[in-house]
């Protein structure tokens, strides 16, 4: 901090009771010339004009009356002091009122920044002691790990990923069922059904009418199949957002590299004096710390969704769609699957696949604290 800073830091530019300062001019001289804007002040009760009784309003030397309840504490060239409305300072004293009033939020904002600045710096160390335990956490190989084992289980990845992106991770199957009705409707309009029903009609006995409604079926049979689609659905499965990493990555390339960004950005708060923090370089500062720590976040992310996705009735889930999956006549996937708890089992027992048991998905209470200073 700059000793300038650190005085702008003790600084109040907001004063909750104007009225008490003393010496404050009952009305401006003629030629009264404004120097600084000392505080701004607020005391509009809550509600505002309705609870106007509440909250008398301040007297304002340029009206010589209680007119408002937001205004200025000013200095005059000399040293007098008064208190003018919001509005009234600029008709009292046009533009060189505006110029005071424009370095007086100027140092307003510069002290926010300055409190922002101190409180993102604050939060950095944790935050960084967060990104290198999940950086060596074994969690981190065990995610690649069981990412390159779900291979072993032909398309499945492919057809869950599929399900992930496009189907709102809905597991469906595409089956088709025979119209029956539809199918029967058509025969009638065939010569050949009346010639059909005529027999059934003149038939003798029951045997004999009923051989010929089997004849009747049997040639309905022979025309072409009235087909509906059928989707039937399984239920979401949750933890899709494992399927987000691109291909060939993984995630512990991924967080090596948020670790290396992070840590870079992060310097840049910690190592910088205040006065390199103009409010161009706060700003882009944020911007480029904030995308750092969100890719922290989403390493977080991706484990939480394998979490998710191993949970062992996702996984039930998964295998009762892969089951009927395989029945279709064109099924997505190679062979089902089975689950037994969090292990999932292809269905001749040739891969298990599951997390190590010590696996537990950290918490990361200081970069979730960090991403919401910096406004995420
Ligand atoms: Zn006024």
């Amino acid at each position: 901090m700059t000793e300038a800073d650190k005085l702008l830091l003790l600084r109040d530019f907001n004063s909750p009771d104007p009225e008490s300062i003393e010496g404050l001019l009952e009305k401006l001289p003629a030629d009264a010339k404004v120097a600084d804007i000392l505080f701004r002040y607020d005391v509009t009760p809550d509600g505002g004009m309705l609870n106007r009784h509440v909250r008398p309003f301040i007297y304002c030397a340029h009206c010589e009356g209680a007119r408002h309840w937001r205004g200025f504490v000013i200095e005059l060239e000399g040293g007098a002091v008064a208190l003018v409305g919001e509005d009234c300072g600029g008709k009292q004293f046009g533009a060189k009122f505006r110029l005071v009033e424009s370095d007086f939020y100027a140092d307003k904002g510069r002290q926010d920044d300055l409190h922002r600045l101190i409180a993102i710096r604050a939060l950095i160390p944790a935050f960084e002691e967060e990104m290198e335990m999940l950086r060596r956490s074994a969690v981190m190989g065990a995610f690649d790990a069981y990412m390159r084992g779900l291979r072993s289980f032909g398309r499945l990845r492919q057809a869950m990923e599929e399900n992930a992106r496009s189907n709102d991770s809905v597991l469906t199957c595409l089956a088709y069922d025979r119209d029956h009705a539809a199918e029967a409707a058509y025969a009638e309009t065939l010569p050949e059904a009346k010639h059909h029903r005529e027999k059934i009609e003149g038939a003798q006995t029951d045997y004999i009418r009923r051989t010929r409604m089997e004849e009747y079926r049997r040639w309905i049979d022979t025309l072409p199949h009235v087909e509906r689609e059928k989707v039937e659905t399984f239920g979401r499965f949750s933890g899709g957002a494992i399927f987000g990493l691109a291909p060939g990555d993984n995630l512990v390339e991924s967080m090596r590299k948020a670790r290396q960004l992070g840590g870079v950005r992060a310097d840049e708060f910690m190592c910088n004096r205040s006065d390199y923090w103009d409010s161009r370089n706060i700003t882009q500062g944020i911007a480029k710390l904030r995308e750092a720590v969100r890719t922290v976040r989403r390493s977080l992310a991706m484990l939480n969704a394998l979490d998710h996705f191993t949970a062992a009735d996702n996984l039930a889930t998964i295998a009762k769609w892969s089951q009927r999956e395989v029945e279709l006549p064109q099924p997505r996937i190679d062979y089902s699957v089975k689950a037994v708890g969090r292990t999932l089992i292809d269905e001749e027992d040739r891969h298990r696949l599951a997390l190590p048991h010590t696996w537990a998905v950290p918490a990361l209470p200081h970069t979730a604290a960090l991403l919401a200073a910096l406004g995420d």
